[in-house]
C-alpha cells in the first residue's frame, strides 16, 4: 500500500477529525491476514536499525501522541520489539517534574533526542506543550501560541542534524475508547493502566480535536510530517505505521560502512595469529603427552 501517502498531513492543510474514519482497514480484512505484512516490516525495521548503527551518521525520531487508551504503548511493544536494543530506546513524557517545569519547554525533549546511529521513540513528547497544556490552560494562549513556530525550529535544527522525524497521530473513536476503557476494568492484567484523569480528560474530547487539528496543521512540515492513523483496529494500526517507518528508512539510504582499518594488513596478522596458536598447541599437546609418560612411570 501507499500509506505514506494516504495518512499524511499536507503542511498548512486543515485537518478534520472527524471526517477522518478511525476504522479504517483499507483492502484488508482481518488481523490474520495483515499478519506476514507486519512481520516482514518488523524484520526489515530491525535489519535497518543495525545498518543506521553502523554507519553512524543518520538518526531516526518517532513521536507517538493520541489521546488515553488509543494504543502508543501497543506500538512500542509490537513494532520495536526486533530492533537491537543497543542503539533504540522509549522515553515516555509524563507531567513535567520540577527540575524539567523550571526550564523552557524544549529542554527535556532535546536531552533525549537520538544521538547519531539511534532510533529514539518519544511517547508523548514536547507536543504535550500545546495539548493539555493549552486545554488545561496551564499557560496563557500568548505562551503556547509561539510554541508551533518554536517546535518547528526545533525539528528543523534536528533534521539539519541529520535526524529523520516521523510522527504519528492515533486516531480513535469514543466508542472505542470507551471499550478500551473496559477492557481496563475487567482485566486483572490492565487494571494498573486505569487512571482518574482518563475520564475526565474524554469530557474534553472536542477541546483536544481543536487542540490536535491546530497542532497537525501548524507543525506537519515536508522534514518533520504527521500521520493521521486510524487506530480503532490495532493491527491496522500497526500495519500503517510500520509501512511508514520502513518506507522511510528505505529512503535513507541505509548501508554499512566501509572498514576503517586497511583488510589486507589485517588479514595477515590473523594469519600469523593463526600460526602461532597453531605452534602453541602442538607444544601443548607435547607437553601433555610427557606428562602422562612420567606419571604412569611413577
Ligand atoms: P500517561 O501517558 O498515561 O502515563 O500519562 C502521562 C500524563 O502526563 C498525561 O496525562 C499527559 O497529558 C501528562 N503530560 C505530559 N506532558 C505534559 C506537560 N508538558 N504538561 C502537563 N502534563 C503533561
Ligand atoms: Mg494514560
Amino acid at each position: 500500500m501507499h500509506y505514506r501517502k494516504k495518512f499524511i498531513v499536507e503542511p498548512d492543510k486543515k485537518v478534520h477529525l472527524d471526517k477522518i474514519d478511525p476504522s479504517y482497514i483499507g483492502k484488508h480484512d482481518s488481523h490474520q491476514q495483515a499478519m506476514p505484512e507486519i512481520e516482514e516490516h518488523v524484520a526489515r525495521m530491525a535489519k535497518m536499525q543495525y545498518l543506521l548503527y553502523a554507519d553512524g551518521n543518520q538518526s531516526l525520531l518517532v513521536i507517538l501522541q493520541t489521546r488515553d487508551a488509543a494504543g502508543k504503548d501497543g506500538v512500542v511493544r509490537h513494532l520495536f520489539s526486533g530492533v537491537n536494543p543497543q542503539g533504540t530506546s522509549v522515553v515516555g513524557f509524563k507531567q513535567p517534574s520540577k527540575d524539567e517545569a523550571a526550564h523552557d519547554f524544549l529542554w527535556r525533549a532535546h536531552q533525549h533526542t537520538p544521538a547519531k546511529g539511534e532510533i529514539v521513540v518519544f511517547n508523548r513528547s514536547h507536543y504535550e506543550d500545546v495539548l493539555v497544556v493549552r486545554v488545561h490552560k496551564l499557560v496563557e494562549k500568548a505562551v503556547w501560541s509561539k510554541r508551533y513556530d518554536l517546535i518547528n525550529d526545533f525539528e528543523t535544527m534536528l533534521t539539519n542534524n541529520g535526524t529523520r522525524i516521523l510522527k504519528f497521530f492515533l486516531h480513535i473513536s469514543p466508542e472505542e475508547q470507551l471499550s478500551r476503557f473496559k477492557q481496563r476494568l475487567d482485566d486483572p492484567a490492565r487494571n494498573w493502566k486505569i487512571s482518574d484523569a482518563d475520564y475526565s480528560e474524554r469530557e474534553l474530547w472536542p477541546k483536544y480535536t481543536k487542540a490536535y487539528e491546530e497542532t497537525l496543521k501548524r507543525t506537519s512540515t515536508p522534514h518533520a510530517p504527521w500521520y493521521v492513523i486510524p487506530a480503532n483496529h490495532k493491527w491496522f494500526r500497526n500495519l500503517a505505521i510500520s509501512e511508514i517507518i520502513v518506507d522511510t528508512m528505505d529512503e535513507m539510504g541505509l548501508k554499512l560502512p566501509p572498514s576503517h582499518v586497511d583488510l589486507e594488513d589485517i588479514r595477515n596478522k590473523y594469519h600469523a595469529a593463526e600460526e602461532k596458536q597453531a605452534g602453541m598447541k602442538g607444544k601443548v599437546e607435547v607437553g601433555h603427552k610427557k606428562n602422562k609418560k612420567s606419571k604412569s612411570k611413577a
